[in-house]
């Protein structure tokens, strides 16, 4: 595959068996199964190509009969290369609010075209210390953050776009792993997953003005810039690591991306780019091999 990073960290693994994804380094050195899929449905490495569709979330305008049983069969076979399966899955419904579920049992293997229960709507983030759950999230250049506890082995993935961002979304997920697990930040790690970068990441003046009355504008002015253009940009990836060392997670214990979904939107789903026929899946596994 044809991925351009921003920089020469090796911040994720490429697999291009079966369906592709990537992999973080950090939560694949820690044993933590965990993928953010691409546009392929598969990928011929002799010929350097492709085949494009792959589909996991439902879009406006999907028939639901329709687009379901091919969405959970992508899901599905997803899962399963984690070792997985849609059966342990809990998924949310990601209206772009800063909520975060607790995922019970009986949360899991929830399916479509099946409506979510209630305390599953409006939500961008999960958080769950059962064995062998899978979380999964989506986004279209909103970068999804992984979070993985190895000593009270939980995990979370939240879906963390300019309103989760703004609203500290990794924030509120590790005060509930804090409370509900007895989780400690200082042991935590973090991936902040593929999104969109700030160079593609244009704002209105009014975003930072909300940035700057929610955060200060101190904090306002290390996430923003004023570009050539005039035009304000937004550092989504340098807010969310923020927001993860304010609540204790050690530096050296969080993973920025350096693959931007605008960037390579040949190869990833980006709504920036105009390329959104479908979103990024991210999942993790809460199961420890090491
Ligand atoms: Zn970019």
């Amino acid at each position: 595959m044809r991925i351009s990073c921003s920089n020469d960290k090796k911040i994720f693994t490429e697999h291009k068996e079966g369906i592709p994804y990537l992999s973080s380094c950090m939560l694949d050195s820690l044993g933590v199964p965990n993928l953010f899929a691409t546009r392929f449905i598969s990928w011929d490495e002799k010929k350097g190509e492709g085949v494009e569709g792959l589909r996991t979330s439902l879009m406006e305008g999907d028939d639901i009969s329709e687009a379901a049983p091919v969405i959970q069969e992508y899901r599905d076979r997803l899962a399963r290369q984690l070792g997985s399966s849609i059966d342990f899955e809990c998924v949310t419904d990601q209206r772009h609010t800063s909520f975060v579920h607790v995922a019970s049992e009986s949360d899991l293997g929830i399916r479509w075209p099946r409506r979510l229960p209630l305390h599953r709507q409006y939500v961008d983030g999960v958080v769950t210390d059962l064995p062998d759950a899978l979380l999964t999230a989506y986004g279209g250049d909103c970068p999804p953050v992984y979070l993985a506890d190895p000593v009270r082995k939980a995990v979370g993935l939240v879906h963390a776009g300019r309103k989760g961002t703004l609203g500290k979304i990794p924030a509120v997920a590790i005060a509930r792993m804090i409370v509900n697990f007895g989780c400690d930040p200082a042991d935590m790690y973090a991936v902040i997953g593929p999104g969109v970068c700030m160079d593609c990441y244009e704002m209105g003046d009014e975003i930072y003005d909300e940035f700057a009355g929610e955060w200060g504008r101190k904090a306002a002015d290390r996430i923003f810039a004023r570009y050539p253009s005039g035009r304000y940009h937004l550092d989504l990836r340098e807010a969310n690591r923020m927001t993860l060392l304010e609540t204790g997670v050690p530096e050296d214990h969080i993973a920025v991306s350096n693959v931007c979904t605008a960037c390579n939107a040949d190869t990833l789903y980006s709504y920036r780019a105009g390329r959104l026929e479908n979103e990024g899946t991210a999942m993790i596994v809460n199961r420890w091999e090491k």
